[in-house]
């Protein structure tokens, strides 16, 4: 039977974007040492991921905002992305962007790409009178440690048990995230993260790559659900 409905969860850092741009930020505006400091900490589990970034923004005592400005709009978009939109929008195929980055550089980048009716959850960001930058986490859940923004909750709370879930990423916080899903497109360390973790999963490493092995299970009319992405979620609902 086909599920009824096919959503695409995906990371916005080093996937929708060719770089990471919140991790650019601190390193082109912050100091150097501090940055690496806190990325090693948080790359080897020794601060969650909200303290991380409340670090990062401590580490960067005034911000010029033109200067800041100028870097995200620099900050491009994969080529790939917008064929994948289009290929989604015709195949009603839902995209929901789960980033652990900050609202407010993806909005200047949705809108300058024409990309603003893209459905995302991320955290926010804003910039003090001082010109401090002030991190908020909307949907921390402290009972979860990948992300600030628990990207956990959001494929929990926008799908049903019968929809069929895609995930794409590409970093630390796509790692156990992904496991929530019925198919997985993982590309640098969340593809590490899957094979160490014996998860399947399928490499990729252009928007293209996605689009023509998704045209390929459509065709065949060919999604199966993933057993252990069911557990997972039943794993969050006896917990709770
Ligand atoms: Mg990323």
């Amino acid at each position: 039977m086909i599920p009824q409905k096919i959503i695409i969860f995906i990371d916005f850092d080093g996937t929708i974007t060719k770089e990471d741009v919140g991790e650019s930020i601190f390193r082109n505006f912050g100091d150097k040492f501090i940055v690496d400091k806190i990325i090693d900490d948080l790359l080897n589990d020794r601060i969650s991921a909200m303290q991380s970034w409340i670090e990062l923004c401590k580490s960067i005592d005034k911000v010029d905002v033109i200067l800041l400005n100028d870097f995200i709009y620099r900050m491009e978009v994969d080529p790939g992305f917008h064929n994948m939109v289009r290929f989604c929008d015709d195949h009603k195929i839902q995209i929901i962007v789960l980033s652990d980055g900050f609202d407010y550089y993806i909005d200047m980048i949705f809108n300058r790409e024409k990309l603003n009716g893209l459905k995302y959850f991320s955290n926010h960001l804003t910039i003090s009178p001082q010109n401090k930058l002030i991190p908020e986490f909307p949907y921390y859940d402290p009972l979860y440690k990948y992300s600030a923004n628990c990207k956990r909750n959001h494929i929990i709370n926008n799908s049903r048990d019968e929809d069929f879930t895609i995930y794409i990423g590409d970093g630390n916080s796509d790692k156990d995230t992904a496991l929530y899903c019925d198919l997985i497109f993982a590309k640098k360390s969340l593809l590490k993260y899957c094979e160490k973790e014996r998860v399947s999963f399928s490499p990729y490493k252009t928007f293209d790559d996605i689009i023509n092995k998704l045209s390929v299970f459509l065709a065949r009319k060919n999604l199966k659900k993933r057993h252990q992405a069911g557990l997972k979620r039943r794993e969050v609902y006896i917990s709770e």
